[in-house]
């Protein structure tokens, strides 16, 4: 996995700090974007493996973004992982509908989430064959 960047769009500074530190920590590339409009300029100059997209950012929301980056054939590929908030209910069925690949629940568990990171990028691997 050396080398499996990950872009981070997350317009909370604790919740980015930690994610960005706990990504650091395994190794990965991380860039960061506190908006969805930040997040597409990145985007449109480089495709990263993972997108961890918090669904709830000002201005457009982590949906619509999703939406976008599924109808952009050149980021087809990317893995999107939503962080959605415990409290929201139906933002996990959103998430899906949005065209996420699954969704990791806040408060972060510091301990899961390296691994579940893992795994949703194991089964993208598994996917492209
Ligand atoms: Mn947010």
């Amino acid at each position: 996995m050396k080398d499996t960047s990950i872009l981070i769009v997350e317009d909370n500074p604790d919740n980015l700090a930690l994610t960005r530190m706990l990504l650091q920590f395994e190794g990965y590339p991380v860039r960061t974007a506190e908006d969805a409009e930040q997040a597409l300029h990145i985007l449109e100059a480089d495709c990263p493996d993972l997108i961890l997209l918090d669904i709830q950012l000002p201005g457009m929301d982590g949906l619509e973004l999703a939406r976008r980056v599924r109808q952009n054939s050149a980021l087809r590929n990317v893995v999107i992982v939503a962080l959605t908030a415990y409290a929201m209910q139906g933002d996990e069925e959103n998430a899906l509908a949005a065209g996420c690949d699954g969704y990791i629940t806040k408060p972060i568990d510091t301990r899961a989430f390296p691994g579940m990171i893992r795994r949703y990028l194991e089964s993208n691997t598994t996917k492209l064959g």
